[in-house]
């Protein structure tokens, strides 16, 4: 699909998202649902062809105003259009779209009435998962557990989709940007799609590298100090004043 199409495709999606959501205060515009929607399906893509999903194991949102985007259940990604957009209020009312929305909706809703994501990503990446099920937390063995906000906890188990697994995930989330669901997989969010992406892809890199590590045999590897890690959050908010291109 060229460009062109794609960006005429768009906005067909918008005008669809502008008849079902009317004029109403909170309402976004349909241009910006409509590019909400390729942006989240590109998302959804990338964590599938980057190996963090297997299949539609996974689930993304996107938060545009009131509105909650938000990939629908069981459509595999590569088949996600334009006119597939599924949009919800933030108590899951239906307010865009056909199909249903993944079954995670509840966990995707409990962080945005709780924190202020835009953005959130939820995935079963291997190594992630592995370690949801060996450790309460996982230990500090890179300082880019700061970009998550410290050391990532585990949210005990819940079954999957029920109101107990977001709150078990909330509790997990306390001052972190990113967290892993025991026996299940991860959760990150951010202010955009790309930085919730980028958080979980960073998530899975230290899992693989917590594993990776451990595993040698007569060996165990060195953590960072709480004083180490207290540095790098200096230093982090330090990089984040610098002047730079947004992304
Ligand atoms: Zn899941």
């Amino acid at each position: 699909m060229g460009e062109q199409t794609s960006r005429q495709a768009g906005e067909r999606a918008g005008e669809r998202a502008g008849e079902r959501t009317g004029e109403q205060a909170g309402v976004p515009a349909e241009s910006a649902l409509a590019r909400a929607w390729a942006e989240l399906v590109a998302t959804a893509r990338r964590t599938a062809t980057e190996g963090l999903v297997v299949g539609t194991s996974g689930n993304v949102s996107v938060r545009v105003g009131d509105i909650v985007l938000v990939t629908p259940s069981g459509v595999p990604y590569d088949r996600l259009a334009p006119h597939d957009a599924v949009g919800v209020d933030l108590d899951g009312r239906r307010m865009l779209g056909e199909l249903a929305p993944t079954s995670e909706l509840p966990l995707h809703l409990a962080l945005y009435r709780a924190t202020s994501a835009r953005a959130v990503v939820h995935t079963h990446a291997v190594h992630a998962t592995a370690v949801s099920t060996l450790v309460q937390e996982l230990p500090p063995i890179h300082y880019m557990t700061m970009a998550l906000g410290g050391p990532v906890r585990v949210a005990p188990y819940a079954l999957y989709g029920t109101a107990e697994l977001a709150e078990n995930m909330l509790a997990a989330l306390r001052e972190r940007t990113g967290c892993l669901l025991r026996n299940h997989g991860t959760v990150t969010y951010g202010d955009t799609l790309d930085q919730a992406y980028d958080r979980t892809a960073q998530l899975e890199w230290m899992c693989r590298l917590w594993l990776t590590a451990t595993s040698v045999p007569g060996h165990t590897p060195t953590l960072l100090t709480p004083d180490q890690l207290a540095d790098v959050e200096r230093q982090l908010r330090g990089y984040g004043q610098r002047p730079g291109p947004a992304r």
